[in-house]
């Protein structure tokens, strides 16, 4: 199937999309990365996972990334006998390592010091914001608190305390042991929960390191402290997430497009990959068809030239996860034709080899060029491509490295594909073209654009070249 989209679309695999038949039909939706929630997958799920992807996206061609993403310190209730009805206005204690309440109603939080860090008149959220609390008063053992928001709670529901310095490592003894089988297995991106700081992406950077692992890092922000922190920690981090689930919680809501926009437009001004997630198409998780407003949501996310929007429960537990492919596809083809924010039009390209790619998307647009073809080693060079958003040319990235290829389906409008290494650049050249021929991806007569080098006396130099495709 030939994509019209140049923003990717990352879909997370769960009960509902994770047989090897699943996977396959996603890929030939166009899915770009799949994602695995360490949340909620085992390690034996996670296995299996991996190994299907990789073989079939093998027998596909297309390139998919594998993305791992952290539990992170999450904060959740413990265990209730049964499912209790909670009423505005009623009393409930909050409890920290099962002490005794003498509240007619308590639940258990695992977060120790919770007592210590939360104040009189504060809010705490459980279940994704269903139910509302207010701290009416802190004893030695528990909080004693006001339901705001009436409903139900279950066992073990995600608590979010909005505003509050939460005291939890950045990454738990849960982490490291996914963020091990993630480099056991190869995976090409790992997404890291409630990145606070810079210091927090540098500490899963470091154990990258200490293992020589590959990996890029993801910073997801998702609270008021990482959102404050976000120059620092997009300059520290491979690529950004906006995580709109937490954040959506964590900020007063009016506040979370404007911080969107902030978090996207920065990223487009550094070259920083970024993905906005959650909600897209939420309702499709049990409907066949979207709001209005998820159509209007996942446009806006296009226009502002996000390198790729993200799907969660849609895919993972929804009844129809091909069709919100489909939908996604749609919307982001006829979105990027109808023009886009240009955020990263103000940005100065410095270095001579994003000045080298300006200058080669500028020819392959003025001279409505077949493909942008660009041989990449580090990723540089496929990175500058994406962050100009070129809407017209195809850009086609080819490289030898092969954990390089899995991690470039991430940046927007990037087609990877692999190379052998060569010292001759104009054969390299050559193959890249008649490779694309051969998937039909350009045609004799075709105008082809390369970021390459050429050889003068025994100098290899960097240059443009413009091609027409010969039969
Ligand atoms: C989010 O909060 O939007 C998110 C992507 O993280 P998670 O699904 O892990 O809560």
């Amino acid at each position: 199937m030939k994509l019209k989209r140049k923003t990717k679309v990352i879909a997370t695999l769960g009960p509902a999309t994770e047989s090897p038949e699943m996977i396959r039909a996603l890929i030939d939706e166009g899915v770009n990365i799949f994602r695995i929630n360490m949340s909620h997958a085992k390690h034996e799920q996670v296995r299996k996972n991996v190994e299907d992807i990789r073989r079939i996206s093998g027998e596909a061609i297309t390139r998919v990334g594998i993305m791992m993403d952290t539990r992170g310190p999450e904060i959740r209730t413990g265990d209730v006998p049964k499912d209790l009805n909670l009423e505005a206005g009623q009393r409930i204690g909050l409890t920290v390592r099962g002490e005794h309440s003498a509240e007619e109603v308590s639940v258990d939080v695992n977060y120790e010091n919770l007592i210590e860090d939360i104040r009189v008149e504060d809010v705490v959220l459980i279940d994704n914001g269903n139910l509302e609390l207010k701290v009416l008063e802190k004893k030695h053992n528990q909080l004693v608190c006001k339901v705001l928001t009436p409903g139900t709670l279950k066992s073990r529901r995600h608590v979010n305390l909005p505003g509050v310095r939460v005291n939890l490592p950045s990454l738990t003894a849960q982490d490291k042991e996914d963020i091990a089988l993630g480099i056991e297995l190869g995976i090409d991106w790992f997404a890291m929960s409630f990145v606070r700081e810079p210091g927090d992406v540098l500490r899963l950077k470091a154990i990258l390191d200490y293992h020589n692992a590959p990996q890029k890092v993801i910073a997801k922000l998702e609270d008021q402290e990482g959102v404050r922190n976000l120059d620092a920690i997009i300059d520290i981090s491979d690529a950004i997430m906006v995580a709109r689930g937490d954040l959506g919680i964590e900020v007063p809501f009016e506040e979370l497009p404007i911080i969107q926009r902030r978090i996207v437009k920065h990223c487009a001004r550094s070259g920083k990959p970024v993905i906005v997630a959650t909600h897209m198409l939420e309702s499709m998780i049990n409907a066949p068809a979207p709001t209005r407003a998820e159509i209007t949501d996942t446009a806006n996310a296009v226009y502002e030239q996000a390198d790729a929007i993200m799907l969660s429960g849609e895919t993972s537990i929804g009844q129809y996860p091909l069709k919100c492919i489909q939908i996604m596809n749609r919307i982001a083809a006829r979105i990027e034709t109808s023009g886009g924010a240009g955020y990263y039009e103000d940005t100065k390209m410095t270095s001579k080899f994003a000045q080298l790619v300006k200058s080669a998307a500028v020819l392959a647009e003025e001279c409505k060029a077949d493909a942008l073809i660009v041989f990449t080693q580090s990723g540089i060079i496929a990175r500058n491509a994406a962050w100009l958003r070129l809407v017209s040319t195809p850009i086609y990235a080819f490289s030898h490295d092969e954990v390089l290829l899995n991690q470039l389906p991430l940046y927007w409008g990037i087609q990877p594909s692999f190379l052998e290494h060569s010292n001759n650049p104009e054969a390299a050249l050559q193959e890249a073209i008649q490779k694309l021929k051969e998937r039909g991806k350009i045609e004799t007569g075709d105008t082809v654009v390369a970021v390459t080098e050429v050889k003068i006396e025994d100098r290899f130099v960097d240059t443009i070249l413009m091609e027409t495709v010969e039969s």
